[in-house]
């Protein structure tokens, strides 16, 4: 196999939950506005060409995207047409949105098969892969669920029935999926939830679309770098420090592929000895109860991002030896008694440096 370039470990002990570049120059903050993307724009010589970054809003995050391009306006038209894709992707994937796709299918009645085009279908096919490959850590079928415990909005404990009732509603097996004919078939009312997996794919389609030219796009929780290696070997990037986010608690260099960390929130609500993180545990129906991060390094973006959630979901133990047998890269942050431990699988020492093409 070609392995493309590379993530190098420069220090350890240290790593983050919400990636951050640290390439380019000091940005002036503006306040997030809806419907307004673009707050910001920065431009910087090297001997690479013009450095050109957007900071934007997007997918109910502050993105950044950046490249290297001859001049600043043939930089801010290569960003110009991945935001494009990252903004048809939302458009496609949000169930935040009544008018997306994803919202379409879980409206339409059950028993009543609905059809997805070509790349939808592509996209349910990895959905349905990741979700067999992880035994359910990663399903996007709790939807009910979700809104059971009102993880959209200020976190509640429901009560038994209605957990159970929601708990019912959720399942994979509840959502035949036919990738022959590209339709799938509600067969209750269940509902299906983008937010493990929806960056990723957003992400593996503004690389698909994105020129030769290096570029990084930084979504928040994940990192997708593509296109030629950019000035310095590779981008730098900071993981945060999953009890202080705003602290960068490991910094790796990254020249191609995607970095997907999955981490409780600061929002998590704790409600009567119950931590209510946004990320369940499907096979309990419940929170996942591990509280550091774990940051996975992959190809492809809808991979990094489906699994760093499923590790979540299994936690250190059973996530590291789940992860060592397949070879996957991973990285844990584990608070523990005022410290950082930080675990990692062999596949993620080993993303040192390789030379891309
Ligand atoms: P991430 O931040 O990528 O780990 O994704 C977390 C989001 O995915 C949550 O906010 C939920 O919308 C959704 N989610 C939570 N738990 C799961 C799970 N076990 N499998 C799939 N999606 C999940
Ligand atoms: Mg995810």
């Amino acid at each position: 196999m070609k392995l493309v370039a590379l993530l190098v470990l420069t220090s350890c002990a240290l790593l983050s939950a919400v990636p951050a570049a640290r390439q380019g120059p000091p940005y002036d903050t503006v306040p997030a506005v809806r419907g307004a993307p673009l707050y910001n724009t920065a431009a910087q010589d090297s001997p690479a060409g013009v450095f050109v970054s957007r900071d934007v809003y997007l997918m109910g995050t502050r993105a950044r995207l950046s490249t290297y391009a001859v001049t600043h306006d043939s930089g801010l038209a290569t960003l110009e047409s991945a935001l494009a894709v990252l903004d048809d992707a939302e458009e496609e994937l949000s169930t935040w949105r009544a008018s997306s796709a994803m919202s379409a299918l879980n409206r339409q009645p059950v028993g009543e098969p609905w059809t997805a085009d070509a790349r939808l279908c592509r996209m349910f096919s990895d959905v349905w892969e990741w979700q067999r490959a992880t035994d359910g850590a990663f399903d996007p079928s709790i939807g009910r669920l979700l809104a059971a415990w009102d993880i959209r909005g200020a976190g509640t404990v429901p009560s038994h029935e209605a957990h159970e009732r929601a708990r019912a509603l959720s399942g994979m097996a509840l959502l035949a999926f036919d990738p022959g004919r590209c339709t799938l078939t509600r067969r209750a009312d269940v509902s299906l939830d983008e937010g493990a997996f929806g960056k990723g794919e957003a992400l593996d389609r503004a690389a698909a679309a994105l020129g030769d030219a290096p570029w990084m796009i930084d979504l928040g929780g994940q990192i997708s770098v593509g296109g030629r290696v950019p000035p310095g070997g590779a981008w730098s990037i900071g993981v945060a420090d999953p009890r202080r986010r705003d602290h960068a608690a490991l910094q790796l260099r990254m020249a191609t592929g995607s970095l997907s960390t999955s981490a409780g929130s600061e929002r998590d609500l704790v409600m009567s000895g119950v931590r209510v993180g946004h990320i369940f545990d499907p096979r309990t129906g419940r929170p996942a109860t591990f509280n550091g991060s774990v940051t996975v390094w992959h190809e492809r973006g809808l991979a990094a991002d489906a699994l760093s959630t499923a590790l979540y979901v299994m936690g250190p133990k059973a996530g590291l030896r789940w992860a060592e047998a397949r070879g996957i890269a991973v990285c844990y942050l584990i608070p523990e008694r005022g410290t950082l431990r930080v675990e990692t699988t062999r596949a993620f020492e080993d993303l040192r440096i390789i030379a891309p093409g």
